[in-house]
């Protein structure tokens, strides 16, 4: 394996799902839902297959699915894309990542994560020969809310920045990063001309009444916004991989490019399935999005009641907690030995940190499973000390 991979051999979700198999523990750590999405998305995706749509799909994708996300980032946010050039469908929201890093970064030039930072950022960045500049959302000490390093952020932005990859709702903090802290990123990016790849994977799993506010609806952001989704998230279809890219058509032309030596294209049967459901199953999601809240509530509560510093979420699948108050100090050992230890799995925050020991005591646990998953995964978690 090639030096700049070598540190990204295995990922964490992958080794933690393999240990909860093993071990038959309760799996809270990779962020999967338990249920499947909307029956009738299910059922255009079994439609298309019957139909014959089981051939390369076109290489931007299938125009149904383009005119959906055109609709649907219009109806949402008000953004407009023109569905041929401004549009990409991509192998998930992961490759939509990793082929815009590889078409748009040069050997040398400077990325900036905001930390923690979801695993395939750092690879897709090293990937790209890039190279990577991290500025952590730290726990307010108050709120327990994590909240943007903005001064850290002044002074990682400069000449070689090329491109900032955002992630709002954050992945593994539950995060929504505020207007004031996108609109700070966006001033930056104008002032020292870079691009924002901005990750709204989870951009209709909000809580509490927050609304999601994609950065490229700020003013001047348009033109230097590549906005990254996929329909994992939203329709509970995390297998299916079917993920977008939007953005000025220079950009997606460079994406494009990237991608078509990527993966050519993939999944055309549910490429109608999804642009079915972005045109008629936001109501689901809705619903979706208040059963989330609910439990997010009942695992704050429980995992509060177990003796863990719960951090509020304020999106996402996702909660973080100190382990300290229950007198771990490590949260990567804690979470090797969890599975065997009282058979529940979670995933260890400093895995996502380019200096382990600024997150050393976080463990975040999913809460995208059925309530009686949530509720067994709790009684287990109760017995931890
Ligand atoms: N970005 C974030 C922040 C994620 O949590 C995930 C995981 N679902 C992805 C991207 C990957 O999305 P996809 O499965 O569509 O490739
Ligand atoms: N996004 C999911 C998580 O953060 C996992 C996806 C994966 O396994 N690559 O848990």
């Amino acid at each position: 394996l090639v030096s700049r991979l070598q540190p990204f051999t295995s990922t964490i979700f992958a080794e933690m799902t393999a240990l909860a198999q093993r071990t038959g523990a309760v799996n809270l750590g990779q962020g999967f839902p338990d249920t499947d999405g909307p029956a009738s998305m299910l059922a255009a995706a079994q439609q298309a297959i019957a139909d014959g749509i089981n051939q390369y799909p076109p290489g931007p994708g299938r125009p149904e699915l383009r005119a959906a996300i055109a609709e649907h980032r219009a109806g949402q946010y008000g953004q407009q894309f023109d569905q041929d050039t401004e549009i990409l469908v991509t192998v998930g929201a992961t490759e939509a990542i990793a082929a815009s890093l590889i078409a748009l970064v040069e050997p040398g030039d400077e990325v900036i994560l905001i930390e923690p930072y979801y695993d395939s950022y750092a690879a897709s960045v090293a990937m790209a020969g890039g190279v990577r500049r991290a500025v952590a959302l730290r726990p307010d000490p108050d709120t327990g809310r994590f909240t943007l390093d903005v001064e850290a952020l002044r002074a990682a932005a400069g000449p070689k920045t090329k491109a900032l990859l955002l992630n709002t709702p954050h992945n593994p903090t539950g995060t929504v990063l505020t207007d004031a802290e996108l609109a700070e990123i966006a001033d930056l990016a104008q002032r020292h001309d870079f691009l924002v790849i901005s990750d709204e994977v989870y951009e209709h799993l909000l809580y509490d009444g927050r609304k999601h506010h994609p950065i490229g609806t700020f003013p001047g952001m348009a033109e230097r916004t590549l906005t990254i989704s996929s329909s994992g998230k939203t329709f509970n279809a995390t297998g299916w991989k079917i993920g977008w890219v939007c953005g000025p058509k220079e950009l997606i032309a460079a994406v494009r490019a990237a991608k078509q030596f990527i993966t050519f294209v993939g999944g055309a049967p549910f490429q109608p399935a999804v642009a079915h459901a972005l045109r008629n199953e936001l109501p689901w999601v809705e619903t979706l999005r208040q059963d989330l809240q609910r439990k997010r509530d009942r695992l704050s509560e429980g995992l509060a009641g177990a003796g863990f510093k719960v951090l509020p979420s304020e999106g996402t699948y996702f909660i973080c907690t100190d382990v300290r108050p229950l007198g771990f100090d490590d949260g990567a050992t804690l979470c090797r030995e969890l599975p065997e230890r009282i058979g529940v799995a979670a995933i260890p925050v400093q895995v996502f940190c380019d200096d382990p020991a600024t997150a050393r005591h976080l463990v975040r646990f999913a809460y995208c499973k059925r309530d009686e998953v949530l509720d067994e995964a709790l009684l287990r978690l109760g017995k931890l000390t």
